[in-house]
């Protein structure tokens, strides 16, 4: 039995599923989508806004 750490990039503006080792990354580690260009950190989806840790309150 095999165990492959591999890692999926979802993105969530136009849905493109691809291998995280496939996927460009910016300048801030933030993965790029290879379909759309769009790119997805850690709080798109809930609540994209600048207020970044002060929600974590
Ligand atoms: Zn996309």
């Amino acid at each position: 039995m095999v165990f492959e750490w591999i890692s999926y990039f979802d993105c969530g503006a136009c849905g493109t599923v691809e291998r995280a080792d496939a996927v460009g990354y910016d300048s801030l580690g933030y993965p790029e989508c290879p379909g759309c260009g769009a790119r997805t950190g850690p709080l798109v989806g809930a609540g994209a806004t600048e207020t970044g840790t002060e929600a974590l309150d």
